[in-house]
């Protein structure tokens, strides 16, 4: 079975430019889509068929639809920056493009040949790259391809029919007036991930598992919430779609990769540009015992989170049922901060790419 090349079909109607330069001024997240979007389709004895590049819109699915009992689906996010010379880059698409294959392997899902992933990218972002936000802020173009099974038949059982997806959408950036500490929710109640689950797939499922916690976190005043591990519920694994981050000065700990936590792209990442700053960069254990403590000491001394969306996030306060501290003096510190700065120099075009990460659109991969 050969790869299918992309067939392009685009628009003949896409938003006049003044509505679209509206929409970019303010595109908050996830809101407003691209004129476009990518389909491909699998079925067993024929593999992966019909790419093609199509206007945005609604697709009609039978009511027996697979994923829509069995939730057999998975996705990615990951983002499009504006250079400084008006060009358009990728920030580690091949990274995603294997998880994707990971998280399908997981789901018993057919898996995405990592250059049509790639492929699929490059042909959006040429057909709708003035969706991609100008270069200056922190806003980017948001891509989110995702897979799920379209059999259209009861019965459980791995489907024997998928539909990948790419659709875009222009992001602004994550705290438009001003990076802010947030305070997050330690959930002693639920747990995001098992040993031997779903916890290292990103599937739809393990999202729709967390909306009762981050419900209970929101009537706390905590925006985000943070997950232990589900057999001992003692070590700190992740928060529900971002990792987590711990600074002791210099060093920096995040929890080690145990199969139940989501092998982050911006987690790796910011190991490596760490130390590309001189810190200490670790995975280890952390406990919400030693989390609580070292705060009460001042020995821990900045926490984080960190994901595609907001990129670095700083947690000034941490919540349980029965109590609650804070990090510093609460307000972002300059680890965090320079973590963030740095990564997003990245990303944006204006601190060298030494580790070849980003993915110049129109030239061959670079990396
Ligand atoms: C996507 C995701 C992350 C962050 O991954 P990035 O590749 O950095 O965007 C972290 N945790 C969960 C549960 C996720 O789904």
């Amino acid at each position: 079975m050969t790869t299918p090349t992309i067939e392009l079909k685009p628009s003949a109607t896409p938003l006049a430019a003044a509505e679209r330069q509206a929409i970019l001024a303010s595109p908050g997240f996830g809101r407003h889509f691209t004129d476009n979007m990518v389909t491909i389709k699998w079925t067993e004895g024929r593999g992966w068929h019909d790419a093609q590049l199509v206007p945005y819109g609604p697709i009609s699915l039978d009511p027996s639809t697979h994923v829509l009992h069995y939730g057999q689906e998975i996705f990615e996010g990951l983002k499009a920056y504006r250079q400084p010379d008006g060009s358009v880059a990728v920030f580690r698409p091949e990274a995603n493009a294997r998880r994707f294959r990971n998280s399908a392997r997981r789901m018993a899902m057919a898996e995405l040949p990592e250059e049509l992933f790639i492929g699929a990218l490059d042909a959006l972002l040429a057909q709708d790259a003035g969706w991609v936000p100008p270069h200056g802020g922190e806003e980017a173009l948001y891509l989110r391809p995702f897979m799920f099974a379209t059999e259209a038949a009861l019965g459980v059982h791995p489907a024997n029919e998928y539909l990948f997806m790419l659709i875009a959408s222009p992001s602004g950036a994550y705290f438009p007036g001003g990076v802010e500490p947030v305070t997050i929710w330690v959930s002693e109640d639920h747990v995001r991930a098992v040993p031997g689950g779903t916890g290292d797939a990103k599937t739809g499922g393990n999202y729709a598992a967390s909306l009762l916690p981050q419900a209970e976190a929101a009537a706390h005043g905590c925006a985000q919430v943070v997950y232990l591990d589900a057999v001992t519920r003692t070590k700190v694994e992740e928060s529900g779609s971002m990792n987590i981050a711990f600074v002791y000065g210099d060093r920096i700990v995040t929890p080690e990769l145990t199969g139940s936590i989501l092998e982050g792209i911006t987690r790796d990442s910011l190991l490596q540009v760490a130390r590309d700053l001189g810190y200490t960069a670790e995975e280890g254990v952390v406990t919400l015992e030693r989390w609580r403590e070292d705060a009460a000491s001042g020995a821990l001394t900045e926490v984080f989170a960190c994901g595609t969306a907001a990129v670095v996030t700083p947690i000034g306060t941490a919540k349980t049922r029965t109590d609650a501290w804070t990090h510093g003096d609460g307000t972002p510190g300059p680890v965090t901060m320079r973590l963030r700065e740095a990564l997003l120099g990245i990303q944006r075009g204006v601190i060298e790419d030494k580790h070849g990460w980003m993915h110049h659109l129109g030239q061959a991969d670079n990396a």
